[in-house]
């Protein structure tokens, strides 16, 4: 078995009786293979003695087992790495940012608590999955949707608490940002409920985000201050229709006024759903082509939605030589033809088709196995996509190692509101040589974007370091306030170090 880092063999032993007093012995798992299930099946460091790996695991079914783990944890200071369903695939599995850590898997406590569809939201349990939610609502028959990513075996929870997003329309598609209201416990073991929820016997825990006095939710986004044990979202009630429109532009320049009428049509709230920029003038599009495309879906009314495409047309139409295509008005619910042809995603259906896109098929007969998705944060104009490129036709040969390296990217990513990611994936997988090739290149990334102003809002764990340096404005005081607010609630470190780059004081600058 091994040992957290500077814990002694007797207090572990300690801490993993008491651990099996708490939540059962069947609930704490110390034997190689059952911890080998919490490896980071996309590790860039596969193998390697660098890569993440947990030194145990504990189950916990409910809130006041949670508190237990949690208490016996800062008792013994044993390092705690909390997961929902730890899925977090791409971005570091469910596998803790320091090695050795126990991992606190909540995927027993998916219960569903409420779907409200009057008032359109659902309060739930970390191991709540979206088919789960799903299929909750499905059961329920209720008249709201929910917003999936693209796999659907992830926690509603998780995926929000790691800054994740889906596909249908904005607000909704933005996980963290639909959340309202969430109940946490902290490293001493209190519960705090957060918004309205504060309030005893309160009414409307999911009907207002702010609650009273500062608002401390943000802390828990990519935070590392606290258990979330519930969390309300706010749902979709169920659009009438979608269409989606699709502007071309024949020259590589028209990426200016081309996202100026897109931020437009978002801004106004005209334009809803998970826009897309991409065509000839990015460098993974068509050879020899130039040019640009944006695909606008719209949901809404089926009497509104024509209307809003009209409106929309009429701005790109400035544009000379734009063209465009529209789907058909889908209305909901898809009948099953219907749903068979389309993004399941973007109806607000989960699913795993994805990873047929990057696993083995016909096109990819060996594929690496896995991949590490850097996505920088552009300023949302058509200049810094034309600059991004610039940089990136101009380093590629070198970042490439001549072409040798399998870089995919950029994708120009519009699908959160007021933002423009430049997504590059590198794919790893089990051969170290190659892994490491590209974790360098990965971190050379990092760095010649935070040189041009570009910073990261997400990356896997092993890069969390590296990134959460690049903010650095004046000597580092974001993550220097982020450290005073560690030491304050979590004194003794020992809720997920590391995670974004905040380590408690024992543990900084090693
Ligand atoms: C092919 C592919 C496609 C993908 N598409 C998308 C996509 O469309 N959108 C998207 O957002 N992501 C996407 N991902 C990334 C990832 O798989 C998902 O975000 C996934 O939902 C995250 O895993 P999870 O939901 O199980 O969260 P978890 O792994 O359970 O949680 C993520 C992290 O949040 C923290 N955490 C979780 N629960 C708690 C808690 N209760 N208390 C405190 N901290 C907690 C932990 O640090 C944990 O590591 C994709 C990945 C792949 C490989």
């Amino acid at each position: 078995m091994a040992l957290p880092p500077n814990v002694s063999s007797a207090d572990f032993n300690r801490a993993i009786a008491a651990w099996k007093q708490a939540v059962g012995n069947d609930w704490v798992f110390t034997a190689d293979e059952d911890v080998a299930l919490y490896r980071d099946a996309y590790s860039p460091y596969w193998g390697e003695k660098e890569e993440r790996v947990a030194s145990a695991a504990v189950a916990p079914s409910t809130v006041e087992q949670v508190q237990a783990v949690v208490r016996t944890a800062n008792q013994y200071k044993v390092p705690l790495y909390a997961i929902s369903t730890g899925r977090n695939l791409a971005y570091g599995g469910s596998a803790p940012v320091y090695s050795g850590s126990v991992v606190l898997d909540l995927k027993r406590m998916n219960r569903v608590i409420e779907v409200n569809e009057r008032n359109a939201y659902a309060l739930v349990e970390p191991g709540v999955s979206y088919f789960d939610l799903y299929e909750h609502i499905t059961k329920a028959n209720a008249d709201v949707w929910i917003d999936p990513p693209d796999p659907g075996w992830g926690s509603v929870i998780g995926n929000a608490l790691d800054g994740g997003g889906g596909w249908t329309a904005s607000p909704f598609r933005d996980h963290f940002g639909a959340h309202c209201g969430m109940e946490v416990v902290l490293a001493n073991g209190e519960i705090v409920r957060t918004g309205m929820g504060a309030l005893p016997n309160s009414k409307s825990w999911q009907h207002n985000r702010w609650g009273f006095g500062p608002w401390v939710d943000g802390l828990f986004r990519q935070g590392n201050y606290g258990v979330v044990t519930k969390m309300g979202f706010h749902l979709m009630p169920r659009p009438e229709a979608m269409q989606t429109l699709t502007v071309r532009v024949p020259r590589d320049e028209d990426v200016v006024p081309l996202v100026d009428a897109l931020n437009l049509l978002e801004n106004q709230h005209v334009v809803n759903g998970s826009t897309s920029l991409g065509g000839g003038g990015a460098p993974g599009g068509p050879a020899g082509a130039a040019g640009w495309s944006v695909s606008l879906p719209i949901y809404g009314p089926a009497k509104v939605v024509p209307a809003q495409i009209e409106y929309s047309r009429e701005k790109f139409a400035k544009i000379p030589g734009a063209t465009f295509t529209e789907t058909e008005l889908f209305r909901t619910p898809l009948d099953a033809a219907t749903l068979a042809r389309v993004r399941k995603v973007s109806f607000g259906i989960p699913d795993l088709s994805t990873f047929g896109l990057l696993g083995r098929n016909a096109a990819n007969p060996s594929p690496p196995g896995g991949h590490m998705d850097f996505s920088p944060i552009l300023a949302r104009t058509g200049e810094s996509v034309l600059e991004f490129i610039r940089m990136y036709r101009e380093k590629l040969p070198e970042l490439s190692e001549g072409g040798t390296l399998r870089i995919l990217g950029p994708v120009f990513m519009t699908n959160w509101d007021r933002t423009m990611v430049a997504l590059l994936m590198f794919p790893v997988g089990r051969d170290p040589q190659v892994n490491g090739r590209m974790r360098n290149a990965f971190r050379r990334w990092i760095e010649l974007c935070a040189e041009r102003g570009w910073g990261e809002y997400r990356t896997p764990s092993v890069f969390q370091d590296d990134v959460a340096k690049a903010y650095s404005y004046n000597n580092h005081s974001l993550t220097r306030l982020r450290e005073t607010i560690k030491d304050a609630v979590d004194p003794n470190g020992i809720l997920s170090p590391g995670r974004y780059g905040v380590w408690p004081k024992h543990l900084r600058k090693t």
